[in-house]
């Protein structure tokens, strides 16, 4: 923790380059990833303060759209595209997930029913190999579920209709680095 800190302690050490975010903040994008740290979208993207929103679920999950029950994950998903106007969504899973690995090889989560309950809401199941410690097929099917729960989304699928909205399927590879996408046309992830 102690490294964290002093780097904190030191960043706000140049407020002119911050000074303009108090204006308010107009991201591109909404970029919608897994907990894990070692998937960093700001690395990644290069996006600088302000250019990406993000949302950050166990497993990159995106809930069922229901009304009547908030979530945060509505939440934030309906501000991105309501509020802030982006005009892409990403959803990005990345190899070696845990999340998607238990799923895949449907582990016993009685011990964390928090993590089992919120994984509950990965349905169908992914499918992958379990001997791969990368689930890329796993996780590769698991993104584009979510894209379909995102469709599904009033706010979404409205922004969608008038073509004002664009989704994309990411699969980052946290050992290499790479980024691939999905491609439509020929239903594989290929690097971008
Ligand atoms: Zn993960």
């Amino acid at each position: 923790m102690q490294p964290l800190i002093d780097n904190a302690r030191t960043f706000g050490q140049r407020p002119e380059e911050f000074a303009g975010l108090a204006e308010g903040q107009s991201p591109q994008v909404l970029f919608i990833t897994c907990s894990d740290s070692r998937v960093v979208p700001a690395l990644i993207t290069g996006a600088r303060p302000g250019e990406l929103f993000e949302l950050r679920t166990a497993g990159n999950i995106v809930p069922p759209h229901t009304s009547g029950h908030p979530t945060g994950e509505a939440a934030t998903i309906e501000y991105a595209v309501e509020v802030l106007g982006v005009r892409d969504v990403v959803v990005c899973g990345h190899s070696h997930c845990g999340a998607v690995g238990a799923l895949v090889r449907g582990d016993d989560l009685d011990a964390v029913p928090a993590v089992r309950d919120w994984l509950a809401n990965a349905t169908p199941r992914p499918e992958g190999s379990a001997e791969d410690p990368a689930v890329a097929e796993g996780v590769q099917s698991h993104v584009l579920t979510q894209l379909l729960r995102l469709r599904a989304y009033p706010c979404v699928a409205e922004k969608l209709d008038s073509g004002r909205l664009t989704l994309h399927a990411w699969y980052y590879e946290v050992h290499t680095g790479a980024v691939l996408a999905h491609r439509p046309q020929t239903d594989t992830f290929t690097a971008l």
